[in-house]
């Protein structure tokens, strides 16, 4: 008896193993799949051509903290780009969508020549923020505690992000776009009459940005009690405020957008506009609700940043559920085409 006992543990044992390892065989099997049809995606990947009169190799740019000048590749350039406008950590979708939207802001640029000496400056406020390679390597030991091999993959995937979407940029009518970007949204993006005014642009319209939440700042709260708001409003400022302490509601919500973010506020007989207001306290975005604790106003912050084009950590989030660059920048950027410009002749000489 004890014998067939052991016998058939025997025989179940080999069926178990047998079967777990088919089971990892075909498991590897889909993987391979998988990555076959991912790359097969990418191959078939439906871009608009537009042929141009000129693709720089190389272009100048102009280093703001010191006015020099520098010549450098155009693709090490953007790759220079895109790690300081973008976590390397982010899926490879969503770095490739970001290096195509520093491509086109780097050529739009070019053609308001917004510098007479050069073709973009490295300052984040007036053009896009670059980072030479050393300085890139620095920030990244410092700021992440990376090590030089951990530094040297993450610009691989930079580069492997810019290489492959060389020549590709983001259009409208046949012409670049306002390629605006932002950290994250808080849900929704904005419509950029919204913030900026006048500006009524087809492709900067409010759309649904999801799997924000489990960004860092998702939500932001600012606590200031009422002399601080009211230095802080005055600083710089012609219109002066005046705050009534006794008052039950210092800041008052008069309007929203119709995203949901708020558009005016009224603080001691003054109205603001929100965007204004979050620069002025230093909110992260106009997407907020106020309340009053004790003596102190307390702005409840949702997202990081203007809210107008793509969200970052929402590119992420979609990179992440299988969208391609292509289709997360024609999510953010209503009708826009995924554009690959050529220069007549070009591609045949290359072959020659
Ligand atoms: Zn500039």
């Amino acid at each position: 008896m004890k014998k067939f006992v052991f016998f058939y543990a025997c025989i179940a044992g080999v069926l178990v193993t047998v079967s777990i390892f088919y089971a990892n065989k075909l498991d590897k099997n889909k993987i391979k799949e998988n990555t076959k049809e991912e790359i097969k995606q990418e191959e078939n990947i439906q871009l608009k051509q537009m042929k141009v009169k000129e693709i720089k190799n190389v272009i100048k740019i102009k280093i703001s903290s010191t006015g020099e000048i520098k010549e450098l590749k155009t693709s090490d350039y953007i790759k220079g780009v895109l790690p300081a406008e973008m976590p390397p950590e982010y899926h490879l979708e969503a770095l490739k969508a970001q290096a195509i939207v520093a491509r086109t802001y780097l050529y739009k640029k070019m053609q308001s020549e917004a510098h007479k000496d050069a073709d973009i400056c490295d300052d984040y406020a007036h053009c896009q923020a670059w980072y030479s390679l050393d300085r890139l390597y620095d920030i990244w030991k410092r700021s992440k505690g990376y090590t030089k091999e951990e530094c040297d993959k993450y610009f691989s995937k930079v580069s492997q992000a810019v290489d492959s979407t060389e020549n590709i940029v983001v259009t409208y009518g046949g012409k670049y776009i306002n390629a605006y970007f932002h950290a994250c949204s808080g849900g929704k993006t904005e419509d950029v009459s919204a913030i900026w005014g006048k500006q009524k642009i087809a492709y900067l319209k409010s759309v649904e940005s999801k799997g924000e939440e489990d960004y860092k700042n998702y939500t932001s709260k600012v606590k200031l009690n009422i002399s601080e708001l009211q230095t802080k409003l005055n600083k710089d400022s012609s219109i002066k405020c005046s705050i009534n302490i006794g008052d039950e509601e210092i800041v008052e919500i008069l309007s929203y957008t119709n995203s949901g973010r708020v558009d005016k506020v009224r603080i001691g007989g003054v109205v603001y506009k929100a965007e204004t207001l979050r620069t002025l306290l230093g909110l992260r975005s106009t997407n907020f609700t106020v309340n009053k604790e004790g003596e102190k106003v307390i702005f409840n912050v949702k997202g990081n940043g203007h809210g107008v084009g793509m969200s970052q950590v929402g590119a992420n989030y979609y990179a992440e559920q299988g969208y391609t660059f292509k289709k997360i920048i024609t999510h953010y950027y209503t009708g826009v085409d995924v554009t690959k410009i050529y220069v007549e002749g070009e591609t045949n000489e290359n072959e020659i």
